[in-house]
């Protein structure tokens, strides 16, 4: 659905969608596995595109340490602002404390919805996103998926390489 400022102009745009997987290519690594719901409305704000709304699907990523397919439920409400990147002009931005708000830009006349919808979606994902807390991970040496079974390995290689890790996501 492609949000025409020219329209916005005349009057607010309401939106209830519900896409099947397949409709948004959220790339390799992210699989949409429900269809994607989608409700808001947009409308202009001097110059900028403000949408806002609620969507809610479910997604499966390669978990980062065993990569077994994991499953994620995603539900996020969105307040979002997009001023037109032609006009840097201070005074026609509209002013908004940046806590609250994403501000983003659209070219020419308008922004697709399902662009909008699809970094929403990707926003949400975690980096490194993993199946569980505890998930034990491969075997650095023989690969082994540790979460099924123990492997032969010494046990000493597993839990120090995830440490800077763990520091990391701090
Ligand atoms: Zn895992
Ligand atoms: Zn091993």
């Amino acid at each position: 659905m492609f949000l025409n400022v020219h329209e916005l102009e005349r009057q607010a745009i309401e939106f209830e969608e519900t896409l099947p997987p397949g409709k948004i290519d959220f790339g390799n690594d992210v699989i949409q596995t429900e269809p994607l719901e989608i409700r808001g409305s947009a409308e202009l704000l001097a110059s900028a595109i403000r949408l806002r709304g609620l969507l809610r699907t479910t997604v499966e990523i390669s978990c980062a340490r065993c990569l077994e397919p994991s499953r994620r439920d995603i539900e996020k409400e969105f307040d979002l602002f997009y001023n037109p990147v032609a006009t840097i002009a201070k005074e026609e931005v509209v002013s908004v404390s940046k806590e609250e708000l994403e501000i983003g830009f659209y070219h020419g006349d308008g922004l697709l919805l399902e662009e909008v919808i699809k970094e929403q979606v990707l926003l949400d994902l975690p980096m490194k996103g993993i199946c569980r807390e505890d998930c034990s991970g491969l075997c650095p040496s023989c690969g082994q998926n540790l979460n099924l079974a123990a492997c032969g390995c010494k046990a000493s290689l597993g839990d120090p390489s995830w440490a800077p890790l763990a520091k990391w996501k701090d």
